[in-house]
């Protein structure tokens, strides 16, 4: 086992990719907090991993609102006593073409995605300075490499998040921590299940490989990171995209 005695907190673990990453990093030996909001999604995963053997918790926290992020890091030493592992995984779309986006959506997005990344990593990294560990791995996307139509909002944020990552990655080398990212394409989950049929088909059309992605491809991804093996591996931002961002 691969994370065996190891602390993982999955920000939006409650569904989709960062469901998939709770199950297989439990499956690998870790105790799982599963931040969400969501608490009946939540327990539902925390139910799973127990009733195969593992060891989780759900903590409700809204990324977005730092007093939630460090009310639920607080808590997650107090369970587990400390984290060696963050994936920041919880993110929103608000879709508009620029001159309808509303400053709500820029808002949301941006408070969501980028800050509440940089609100859990500055939590958590105090406790990961103390304990002599850290992997932190941040969630961005192929939409911050080739940017998409009608989504501004949320590429700005996940390009925000490789910038952030690879400036981490320096600065937080030295105490054993590292910062990567994990930069997924399209992924069948509940945030691309309202794409428009037309979408769907050209996006299908336009991946070398033909589909999109499932959670768990994405989770062997993060679980790499998270693992000893990458032990080296730093400020890396690895695209699982079958191929899209070529
Ligand atoms: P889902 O919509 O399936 O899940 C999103 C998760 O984020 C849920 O667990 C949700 O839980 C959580 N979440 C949303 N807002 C907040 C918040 N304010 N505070 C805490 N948790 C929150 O999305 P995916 O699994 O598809 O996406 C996961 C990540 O992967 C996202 O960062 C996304 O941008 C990225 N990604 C996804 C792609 C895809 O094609 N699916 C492509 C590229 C990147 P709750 O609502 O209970 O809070």
């Amino acid at each position: 086992m691969k994370l065996t005695g190891k602390t993982a907190v999955i920000t939006g673990g409650n569904k989709g990719i960062g469901a998939a990453c709770a199950l297989a990093f439990s499956r690998e030996g870790a105790n799982v907090v599963i931040a969400a909001r969501n608490m009946s999604d939540s327990n539902r995963i925390v139910e799973q991993i127990i009733s195969e053997g593992g060891k989780a918790a759900a903590i409700a926290a809204d990324v977005s609102d730092h007093e939630q992020v460090k009310n639920m890091i607080s808590r997650t030493v107090e369970m587990f006593g400390k984290i060696d592992i963050l994936i920041n995984n919880a993110g929103i779309i608000a879709d508009s073409f620029i001159n309808k986006m509303t400053l709500e959506q820029w808002d949301k997005v941006i408070a969501t995605n980028l800050t509440g990344t940089f609100y859990c990593i500055r939590e958590a990294v105090p406790y990961m300075i103390e304990n002599g560990y850290g992997r932190i791995i941040n969630t961005s996307s192929v939409a911050a490499r080739k940017g998409a139509v009608a989504q501004s909002n949320y590429a700005a944020s996940k390009a925000g998040i490789i910038g952030m990552t690879l400036s981490l990655a320096q600065e937080l080398g030295k105490y054993n921590i590292t910062v990567n990212a994990v930069a997924p394409g399209y992924v069948a989950t509940d945030m691309t299940s309202n794409l428009p049929e037309k979408i769907m088909e050209r996006a299908n059309k336009v991946i070398p490989v033909k589909r999109f992605g499932t959670p768990e491809e994405m989770a062997a991804a993060f679980l790499y990171l998270a693992s000893d093996e990458a032990a080296y591996c730093n400020g890396a931002v690895l695209d699982i995209n079958g191929g899209l961002s070529l």
